[in-house]
């Protein structure tokens, strides 16, 4: 194996995005995390930006601060992250968290589009997406129908299993861009062209590809998209959320939440609801101002960085995983759970095993090997090791495999308990 940790230690000393890793927060000695797909590392600006934040902005000018900084936030850091999702300022709006995002453009999408009955979306996408259609199907009523592209594998869908069940009563098609377990990527143009043809409209949920993967909402003509922050954007536990709607259909587009910051004149406390114009009528009540502030210094380094950079160490780092893994994993029942083909996989990989779950346990049991590794687990069998370029290292891919190796090797996820914990 030695031969690969010396290509590891190469790939790393040549790797432009490198000086990021220092911005970090350190992690606890010896400690791997490979779940910035979860939840992404706190940056050290984000530290001296909050306490500014708080000692000056609340603690000091308290509500003053609302005209001086806070009342626009929402959609300054909103065209922040259209740079990264290729949107227009305006597009763009920091609200909420993704469920009730989405909640709120499906219902729009649904209004917009009456007459047509019918929601696609596909058997891989993440549940609470899922929940959210079904619920809207629930009370627009009897008519109302969610339909989900099955898929072949249970890794990716297929255009052609999308085009038959998109049909021409179909209102709105909601898909993820990048699939939360196996990490498959859609083709983004093909199927909001075929949503088009059928006269649908097309909203894409961002979660797992924003800030890794680039993304030309504008340019592919997207409707809709939402996403949330605290992935690769690095925003914290809990951040808020983003959503986008595309210029023109703004104006045609309401939110089924009519409150006062999304009113057209807020302050002046008019007992009728009147939407604001353009994207700030999506918004319903006073958005987080602490928590977004904590979004702002990340998706700041990650412009710095530069998106295209970001994806291409992903691909190298994903390429040189599955490398690794073919060579020591597979002879011991481990399965690739992603598409083979990088232009088809976003930034994490899901390794299957039927131990998985007591494998992830013996990653982060700080006593097994030479330290701790943080993956996650998915049911039933998914290991997955997500790859976030501003900070992982090719070492880190090198070491995460060699310890999985061992484990399987040596049985020794079998000193774990298959008891499953709250959360996985
Ligand atoms: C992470 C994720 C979410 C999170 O939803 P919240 O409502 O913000 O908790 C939603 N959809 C997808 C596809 C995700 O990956």
């Amino acid at each position: 194996m030695r031969q690969y940790l010396e290509e590891a230690r190469g790939m790393d000393r040549n790797d432009p995005l490198g000086v990021y890793r220092d911005q970090f927060t350190p992690l606890e000695a010896g400690m791997i995390y490979l779940d910035g797909n979860s939840l992404g590392r706190l940056t050290k600006s984000t530290i001296g930006h909050m306490e500014r934040l708080l000692r000056e902005e609340w603690g000091g000018r308290l509500i003053r601060s609302w005209n001086e900084s806070w009342y626009h936030k929402a959609t300054e850091l909103g065209d922040k992250i259209a740079r990264i999702a290729g949107a227009s300022p305006g597009e763009i709006i920091v609200a909420d968290n993704t469920s009730i995002n989405l909640f709120k453009l499906a219902f729009g999408a649904l209004k917009w589009n009456e007459g047509r009955t019918g929601i696609v979306s596909d058997t891989l996408n993440f549940p609470s997406d899922i929940y959210i259609l079904q619920g809207l199907v629930h009370q627009f009523g009897e008519d109302y129908h969610l339909d989900l592209a099955p898929s072949g594998d249970g890794i990716s869908v297929s255009l052609e299993t999308l085009n038959s069940v998109i049909s021409d009563q179909t209102a709105l098609v909601a898909l993820s861009h990048v699939i939360f377990k196996s990490s498959f990527m859609y083709d983004m143009e093909k199927v909001t062209e075929i949503a088009h043809e059928k006269g649908a409209l097309m909203l894409w949920d961002l979660s797992h590809s924003i800030g890794s993967v680039p993304i030309t909402l504008n340019k592919l003509n997207v409707d809709l998209a939402v996403g949330c922050t605290y992935k690769y954007l690095n925003g914290g536990p809990g951040a808020p959320a983003f959503l986008y709607v595309r210029k023109d259909l703004q104006e045609r587009l309401l939110s089924p939440i009519w409150g006062w910051f999304g009113q057209h004149m807020p302050f002046e406390f008019s007992l009728r609801y009147e939407p604001a114009e353009g994207i700030q009528r999506f918004l319903s009540g006073t958005p987080p101002i602490l928590s977004m502030a904590a979004v702002e210094p990340a998706v700041s380094m990650l412009l710095d960085a530069g998106i295209e950079l970001l994806r291409e160490k992903s691909i190298q780092q994903s390429n040189f995983l599955i490398k690794l893994a073919e060579k020591y994993l597979f002879a011991n029942e481990f399965k690739l759970g992603s598409p083979s083909d990088f232009r088809k996989r976003g930034s994490h990989v899901s390794l299957k095993h039927p131990e998985a779950y007591r494998i992830c346990k013996a990653l982060i049991d700080p006593d097994t090997g030479d330290g701790q590794i943080i993956p996650d687990f998915r049911e039933p069998d998914n290991i997955r090791l997500g790859l976030t370029p501003l900070y992982t290292t090719f070492e880190d891919v090198f070491k995460a495999i060699q310890q999985m190796h061992m484990i399987v090797k040596e049985k020794y996820y079998m000193n774990y308990s298959v008891e499953r914990s709250s959360i996985t």
